[in-house]
């Protein structure tokens, strides 16, 4: 090869090296702009945060660390100062976040704690803005949600509802997955939001649908949880070693999301609540509320639901028997003591 043509190769070989650098450059500049331009609107302005329990402190710890002024209230003094020292800013009341935030998120445990945040005395609607969106994440009645919706619509502010599905551990690492209802308008600028806190983010219809799915999921979760412990227990009570039965489970056909994510047994999995004496996590009285909820919606549909009411029967024996607030994974702890009849 002659020199001038070898030269030429590598000149020709330097550009397109560089043409490759400032493409990487760019597409590296343009992924910045993309997440940039998809909070930046939010980045503006506080988020407000009611409700710092067991999953709202992780929530709003996240989008803190995303870079977000974030505004928050519990009911209880130290979720709140933990979220302070997190750096956050802290609201006396609800009413007070709605005041300073035109975004507010809410994550609280049942339909009436919502309606007390929303429309009690010092609530949400006290001091709400026209234009703001509220962001409900609490699993509730679907008919309270669109009750809240219809109140925020007066003051001419968005509701979506946003329940949530993934537990503790995905809301500390920011994968929940999020069941959305509302307009989509209010889904668009909603999603901006609960991508900083999940990993998926579904729109499922108009509002109260997000609502409507998460209690579908909650009465499989409910089923199968109580199934995986039963299941867990006959397989120890025949010699079987716990970690050895759920390998083999979790790549059969008897796999389960309580199974493979949330196995009940104490010592199967780390960092979940059965290896923290069922500390911490999704209270069994949560659960039961969320079945009640299930079940009522089967009511309304004439749907029939025989291990669902069963399931709702036996974690409210739980609860009457102590295990209302340790997480609902001592269903295994709970069969566990008992013996066949
Ligand atoms: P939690 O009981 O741990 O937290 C609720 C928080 O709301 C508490 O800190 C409480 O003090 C606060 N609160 C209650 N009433 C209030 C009021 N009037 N004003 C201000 N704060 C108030 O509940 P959680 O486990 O975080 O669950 C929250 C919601 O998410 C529930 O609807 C639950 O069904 C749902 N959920 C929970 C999990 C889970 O794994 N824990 C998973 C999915 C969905």
């Amino acid at each position: 090869m002659k020199y001038s043509t070898f030269a030429t190769l590598l000149a020709t070989l330097r550009t397109v090296t560089l043409a490759c650098d400032s493409y990487r450059n760019m597409a590296s500049f343009l992924a910045k702009l993309r997440r940039f331009s998809t909070t930046s609107v939010a980045r503006n302005q506080p988020i407000g945060f009611v409700g710092l329990g067991n999953m709202g402190a992780h929530m709003a710890r996240n989008l803190v660390k995303a870079g977000h002024r974030v505004i928050v209230h519990d009911k209880e003094s130290a979720p709140v100062e933990e979220l302070r020292q997190s750096g956050a800013e802290v609201a006396t009341n609800p009413a007070h976040v709605a005041e300073q935030s035109k975004h507010v998120i809410t994550m609280l445990p049942s339909s009436p704690h919502v309606r007390e945040v929303y429309a009690g005395e010092n609530g949400i609607f006290k001091s709400l803005h026209s234009g703001s969106l509220l962001i409900d994440s609490s699993t509730i009645d679907p008919a309270v949600t669109k009750e809240m919706g219809a109140m925020a619509t007066e003051k001419g502010a968005r509701m979506v509802d946003a329940p949530v599905s993934g537990g503790i551990t995905a809301a500390r690492d920011a994968l929940l997955t999020f069941i959305v209802g509302g307009s989509k308008d209010a889904f668009e600028d909603a999603e901006k939001l609960l991508k900083l806190m999940g990993k998926n983010v579904f729109h499922c219809g108009s509002l109260g649908a997000g609502q409507a799915v998460k209690l579908c999921n909650n009465l499989m979760l409910g089923i199968t949880m109580f199934g995986t412990a039963e299941v867990m227990n006959l397989g120890m009570r025949l010699g079987l070693d716990p970690k050895l039965l759920a390998d083999v489970i979790n790549v059969s056909s008897g796999q389960s999301w309580s199974s493979l994510k949330y196995n009940p047994v104490p010592g199967v999995l780390d960092g979940i609540p059965s290896s923290n004496n069922y500390q911490g996590g999704f209270a069994s009285k949560l659960m039961l509320k969320d079945l009640g909820l299930a079940l009522n919606a089967a009511k309304d549909t004439s749907s029939a639901t025989p291990l669902g009411s069963l399931a709702m029967q036996l974690y409210q024996i739980m609860c009457d028997q102590g295990f209302d607030s340790k997480d609902f994974s001592s269903a295994y702890q709970f069969i566990s003591k008992k013996e066949r009849v």
